[in-house]
């Protein structure tokens, strides 16, 4: 049995970064560029106006005021996305909206609000300026936020909401990402239906796969469904045919001592396990390891293989813990670990055989500090214990348990790792 620090470790040592694709920026959130990305413009790409007013001299408004306008004659209106053919020379001001670049002569701009223009009739052949206007005010200047020839975004970034925007600003409508990988997951057992059929004496639905999937999808990867095999080598192998492609394959379910447990045989027999059970509460059984698979052109890989125990609990802890990470490294990820947060429990939790101990919690902040609850009962069954938490309590391998009052540290299941 090995320890959860060494497994994750041995595991993202069997994996790596995928190769780069091509695609459409919206469907590269979450994605990580495989390439920087220069501006070939300037943004905005001419100076224009940050405000709704008259684009003026400022030397014309020199001692302006309330009880001192200065009248200035307007000579042009000129919107956002048009360019005025006029120019601003002294005596002279031209009506300008947000976004519309500044006309020539013009080297300030002031707000409709400091001008008299609300006291005059619809578009006025004069205005008064109400105030001072410094050289440059409302000005934003060409290539303010994005110079061009710079370097924007450069390679290992994942592309978030914001990213995709800049991208967009930039003209971008493709980009080079880190492929995401395909992941298939398999459930294993005799007692195990598809949830489309019908119950029938001592069989259960298949809610692990679902689980699963809806995991691998959360954190960018995309799921393949293989179905549910029986608890026998032949239908494991049959089943795992249609995943000999993907880039990672999950199993749920056959990996403890059972008597119809086959996974590792057939791990061992299809390629070869890396360890088998790791020193951790819920989850012990896993078993990793490396299935001899086919690229699509038809090349031998060797594809990670995580067996996750059946219990569905166990099998999303255990995704969590070393799937996840194994993912997102695939995805060309830097920051692999889920935010923790230090919280003092309300529950006593104990550990009885020096595994670590991964209790499900409800995390609530009250008085500034965390507070964790256990989410009922913690049998690696009862997968209403996920659904009712979000983050996982944490009690080292060499602590016996920890009582009310203790703190210990949660990783929060429902923060994403997106900070890097
Ligand atoms: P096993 O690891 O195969 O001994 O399974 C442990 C427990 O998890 C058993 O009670 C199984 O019925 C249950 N189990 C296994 N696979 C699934 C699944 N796909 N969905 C829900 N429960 C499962
Ligand atoms: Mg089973």
């Amino acid at each position: 049995m090995i320890s959860v620090d060494h497994a994750l470790e041995k595991v993202l040592e069997h994996v790596a970064v995928l190769e780069a694709e091509e695609g459409p920026i919206l469907s590269c959130l979450g994605q990580v560029l495989a390439e920087d990305i220069f501006s070939s413009i300037n943004i905005p790409p001419l100076d224009n106006s940050a405000m709704d007013g008259y684009a003026v001299r400022s030397a014309d408004t020199l001692g302006a005021s309330h009880k001192l306008p200065r009248i200035l004659r307007v000579i042009d209106t000129v919107a956002a996305g048009a360019v005025s053919q006029s120019e601003v020379g002294p005596g002279t001001a031209i009506r300008i909206m947000t976004g519309a670049p500044i006309p020539e002569g013009a080297d300030g701009v002031v707000r409709f609000e400091d001008t008299d223009e609300s006291e005059r009739q619809g578009i006025p052949a004069e205005i008064g300026v109400l105030i001072e206007v410094a050289p440059g005010a409302e000005i934003r200047r060409a290539g303010e936020d994005i110079a061009a020839g710079s370097l924007v975004l450069s390679q290992g970034t994942a592309l978030r909401a914001s990213e995709v925007g800049v991208l967009a600003s930039l003209g971008c409508s493709k980009v080079k990402v880190v492929r995401r990988p395909v992941v298939a997951i398999l459930a294993t057992g005799d007692e195990i239906m598809d949830i489309t059929q019908s119950l029938s004496g001592g069989k259960i639905y298949n809610s692990n796969s679902y689980s699963l999937a809806a995991l691998i999808q959360r954190y960018g990867a995309v799921p393949k469904m293989l179905g549910i095999a029986l608890d026998n080598e032949d239908s494991l192998l049959s089943k795992l045919r249609r995943g000999l492609n993907a880039d990672m394959v999950l199993t749920s379910g056959g990996v403890s001592l059972g008597d119809y447990d086959v996974v590792r045989e057939v791990l061992a027999r299809e390629g070869k396990i890396v360890f088998w059970r790791v020193r951790e509460k819920p989850g012990k059984p896993l078993v990793f390891g490396l299935l001899k698979g086919r690229s699509k052109g038809g090349r031998v890989k060797s594809i990670p293989f995580f067996g996750l125990a059946g219990n569905p609990v166990s099998a999303m802890v255990n995704f969590e813990l070393f799937a996840r990470p194994a993912i997102l490294k695939m995805m060309g990820r830097k920051n692999l670990t889920k935010p923790t947060v230090q919280a003092v429990v309300e529950d006593a939790i104990e550990n009885t055989d020096g595994r670590r101990v991964f209790t499900r919690v409800m995390v609530a902040k009250r008085g500034g500090g965390y507070f964790a609850r256990l989410t009922g009962p913690q049998g690696s069954g009862i997968l209403t214990s996920m659904a009712l938490a979000n983050g996982l309590a944490i009690v080292p391998e060499d602590k016996p348990g920890v009582k009310p009052g203790d703190v210990v540290e949660v990783m929060m299941l429902d923060w994403s790792e997106e900070v890097e």
